[in-house]
């Protein structure tokens, strides 16, 4: 064997050795913390949402939302299961995309972390997910009216929100207890949501994503706000929808100004 060979070989074999060495010692949640602003971040800005979520009323003791890892795309930060109100720092858990938790952190899950890790899986743009059970939203996943944008604010609903049909993912049986409890489902409801940034629930709640936390709360705050006015719009008459090019010009201007709400938001939590 020629000496440049036998040169190549010992280096591949110690960067296999260093990359088996730090998958077996994945660092944890507080440890990347510390040594990793970017996800320290991320990790203050998902307790502040969940907190911001509840105080808004767009989530209560259930509904959920979650984080990709700025520095690992391929994992994603939620609570254990607890409710949105109560979540601290050190509730958070890392999750891979087939909603396994890593480290061994064996404290209880949300049962439903599968439609974030079906959606992180799906969708490389999303770096944000929030599902919740709002009831104004919950009228456009039972009948044949969408949900469609009435105003500037939730101009990201573009065409209107697409229906994930649990019955037609649940395998062998298609009654369900309507939980998204597995990563057949989870795929199931990400490709539903498609291209789109709000999916409903048909008979459950809905889950809307972003490309931050920041932005995916704002959409949620004013997706459940459209509902309520597009609701009340409905019983005086056929309501005006934006046009999709007004969703679009609507929904650049706006998604700009998404810190002035946070701010505030923020603020309210003192
Ligand atoms: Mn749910």
């Amino acid at each position: 064997m020629r000496k440049d060979n036998i040169h190549l070989l010992a280096i591949l074999f110690f960067t296999l050795l260093i990359f088996f060495n730090l998958q077996a010692h994945a660092l944890s949640v507080k440890e990347q913390m510390a040594t990793d602003p970017a996800v320290k971040t991320a990790i203050e800005e998902l307790v502040l949402a969940n907190h911001i979520l509840y105080d808004q009323g767009v989530v209560d003791g259930y509904g959920h939302i979650s984080v990709r890892n700025p520095s690992n795309l391929k994992t994603f930060f939620l609570s254990r299961s607890v409710a949105p109100s109560m979540v601290k720092v050190e509730d958070i858990i890392e999750f891979d995309f087939d909603g396994k938790a890593l480290n061994n952190d064996a404290r209880t899950p949300y049962g439903e972390r599968f439609i974030h890790s079906g959606i992180y899986k799906l969708r490389a743009d999303v770096k944000s997910v929030v599902h919740g059970h709002a009831g104004a939203v919950l009228p456009f996943g039972l009948t044949d009216t969408r949900l469609r944008p009435v105003y500037h604010m939730s101009s990201f609903l573009g065409a209107g929100a697409p229906i994930f049909e649990i019955r037609k993912y649940a395998k062998p049986d298609p009654d369900t207890d309507m939980f998204v409890s597995n990563v057949d489902l989870g795929e199931g409801l990400a490709s539903a949501l498609g291209k789109d940034d709000f999916v409903i629930l048909r008979g459950h709640g809905y889950a809307t994503t972003a490309d931050s936390v920041r932005k995916v709360v704002f959409r949620s705050v004013y997706a459940v706000q459209n509902a309520l006015i597009q609701s009340e719009a409905m019983k005086m008459g056929n309501p005006i929808y934006l046009t999709p090019e007004e969703s679009r010009k609507a929904k650049e201007t706006i998604e700009k100004t998404i810190n002035r709400p946070w701010d505030l938001w923020v603020e309210r939590l003192k």
